[in-house]
């Protein structure tokens, strides 16, 4: 047999072959990188990363973006290796405002009819919302509606002359907001409840704003009237104030004299909702299948979990296959705010749901599935995702994150909770803020008033997108990590300006910054050379200005622009030139372009960021 070829000889233990250890030192990224952010990790001066971009042919600002590939690129060019790794989604939970028609067709407009409103009771503790909510559902059950006993399942229906209108059961600018940070934005119309004999209250105040707020239409109710204290033009002086003029005064609120004592006035306060609910024309479409949110729920005994269900559009039948979050389930039974068992349900109707897999949280959204495959898939992929804790990220609004989204054009708007020590710096923090909006960014302080930051605070932070502002005050106990675990940004200040400065800031920096073309030089073709591997290079003369090789390159012919793009490579006779002045011969490759013909003019410039100011 042929001996064996002679190993190959082991390659040499040379000290040259070992890995040295000048390994780049890397840069691990995780979400959006943009040009200020890489900058900050690389060490260098973000202006000059913006060269370095343009150099790739990436024209990017210092808060644009930067793809991965690019930024890998730069990162090398500056000694370091950038690992990306991509964040699941948090940019926006998937549950809040769904659509009214996300699960199927747009409604066509003849299968729309008018809806029942959802009417929230809001205001100052013990000024009646709960004696007037008993008393209009009371009103009703004299009436001699059928069922008998009324349930307390979350939110009722009253009948008015034929008409219909839901009023959910708890009252309270709380849970009226808590609703809405999930998502759940039932209320059409807000009846504020102030006390005749006490007038608007903090609370009136602050409800006022949670109303606001949210967008939904206002309406008063001055309750109390029969207290022989009760002075009902006083409080509508009061509302003024409150830029709440009464409707009787000129105005447009609608303010209604009611007493939940003896009941005067509460048809009248019915009747003006539902004029109220024309002007709102709210429609919905009886014929699709129905989705809403969850009023309330919890585990009854016999019954297994239960949920009331407020429907917003459609009809919902015994036997629908109901999904809810990590829940579903085919509709067992439907009782009414009667305790009546009936077979459906249509818009704006509360209806206790049986049939669920388990207890929903209040506030989110149900719909029906067409079958039980599709409810169980979901359900489970939801239930997989709140195991792995990813259900319901929460966003963070800061002051960076509002600056981010108005640079992508998203958002013009800074949305502020203020707290102050007293209402006088309330008044004084306000009036200097409303002084720095400007024409091109607006400032909504939706609530302002003294006291510490209150979890009231940070849940209408949450459901309005808004950053908390202290002044000299400090935060309810368990605010702080109700902020955390709505991704709520709460920004605490001892002196005036700097609270000051700090919203100047954000919202200079919500302009987004122009950019100026900085004309640096000019070149004229005299002869154009074709290097077989490099493309073809245009032998130039400097014709004024300088030309250096972060400038950008515009190629015209006449009239025309040919090109414009960055210099890939600057000569001055064989060697790379720094700088080209004018009256220099120099070589000219550029990026990707080769077409130059003799006659053909250069033009370089640079891009300068310019941040405007309000
Ligand atoms: P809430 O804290 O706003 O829900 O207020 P409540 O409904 O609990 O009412 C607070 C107190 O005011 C109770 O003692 C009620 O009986 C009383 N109250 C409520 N409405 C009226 C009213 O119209 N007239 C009179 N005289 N008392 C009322």
């Amino acid at each position: 047999a042929e001996p064996a070829a002679p190993a190959a000889p082991e390659p040499p233990a040379a000290p040259v072959m070992e890995q040295p250890e000048t390994v780049n030192p890397v840069i691990k990224f995780q979400g959006p990188i943009t040009v200020k952010l890489l900058a900050q990790r690389m060490g260098i001066r973000p202006n000059r990363l913006v060269t370095d971009l343009m150099r790739l042919n990436v024209l990017a600002s210092i808060n644009e973006r930067v793809e991965v590939d690019v930024a890998k690129k730069v990162a090398i060019k500056h000694g370091f290796m950038l690992e990306y790794e991509k964040k699941p989604e948090v940019q926006k939970p998937v549950i809040k405002k769904p659509t009214l028609d996300d699960d199927g067709e747009p409604d066509r407009p003849e299968d729309l009819i008018n809806r029942p409103p959802v009417v929230t009771i809001l205001g100052h503790v013990d000024h009646g919302k709960t004696s007037l909510l008993d008393r209009i559902r009371n009103a009703m059950v004299a009436q001699g509606e059928a069922g008998g006993i009324t349930q307390h399942i979350g939110a009722y229906t009253v009948d008015v002359n034929g008409r219909h209108v839901t009023f959910l059961d708890t009252p309270g600018h709380a849970a009226f907001t808590a609703m809405r940070a999930r998502g759940a934005n039932l209320t059409d119309l807000a009846v504020i409840v102030v006390a005749a004999d006490d007038g608007i209250m903090p609370q009136t105040r602050e409800a006022i704003q949670h109303a606001r707020a949210a967008g939904v239409a206002i309406m008063v109710a001055i309750n109390k009237t029969d207290l022989p204290g009760a002075n009902i033009d006083r409080v509508k002086q009061q509302l003024m104030g409150e830029e709440l003029s009464p409707e009787d005064w000129g105005g447009q609120t609608v303010c209604v004299p009611v007493s939940a004592v003896t009941g005067a006035g509460i048809p009248d306060l019915l009747e003006m909702i539902l004029l109220q609910a024309d002007v709102l024309e709210l429609k919905a479409n009886p014929k699709r299948p129905a989705n809403g949110y969850v009023v309330e729920a919890q585990l009854e005994q016999g019954m297994g979990p239960t949920a009331t269900l407020l429907i917003r559009n459609g009809t919902l039948k015994l036997g629908d296959i109901v999904l809810c979050g990590p829940h579903w389930g085919r509709v067992r039974a439907l009782v009414n705010d009667h305790g009546a068992k009936v077979k459906s349900a249509g818009p704006a109707t509360p209806i206790k749901c049986m049939g669920l897999s388990g207890v929903p949280e209040a506030g989110s959204y149900f719909k029906v599935c067409r079958n039980e495959r599709m409810a169980r898939d979901a359900a489970e992929a939801e239930q997989a995702k709140l195991k792995a804790g990813q259900l319901q990220p929460k966003r963070k609004v800061t002051f960076e994150e509002v600056f981010a989204q108005a640079e992508a054009g998203e958002l013009k708007e800074l949305k502020v909770i203020l707290k102050t020590d007293t209402q006088g710096s309330a008044e004084a923090i306000q009036h200097a803020l409303r002084e720095i909006t400007s024409t091109k960014v607006s400032l909504n302080i939706i609530l302002a008033g003294a006291g510490n930051v209150t979890t009231n605070d940070v849940m209408l932070a949450s459901a309005s997108d808004a950053v908390i502002l202290g002044f000299h005050v400090g935060k309810e106990s368990s605010a702080p990590s109700l902020a955390k675990h709505e991704g709520v940004e709460i920004y605490l200040h001892q002196i005036i300006y700097e609270l000051i400065d700090q919203v100047r800031e954000a919202m200079t920096g919500l302009l987004a910054p122009k950019l100026v073309e900085r004309p640096r030089g000019k070149a004229v073709v005299k002869q154009v050379f074709d290097i077989a591997k490099k493309g073809r290079i245009a032998g130039c003369m400097t014709t004024a200005g300088n030309i250096r090789p972060a400038y950008r390159a515009r190629v015209r012919r006449g009239p025309d622009t040919l090109y414009e793009g960055s210099i890939a490579s600057l000569k001055r006779f064989q060697d790379e030139a720094a700088e080209v002045r004018e009256g220099q011969e120099c070589g000219i490759r550029l990026d990707n372009y080769g077409e130059f013909a003799q006659g053909d003019i250069l033009e370089f410039y640079e891009i300068e960021e310019v941040r405007q100011t309000l």
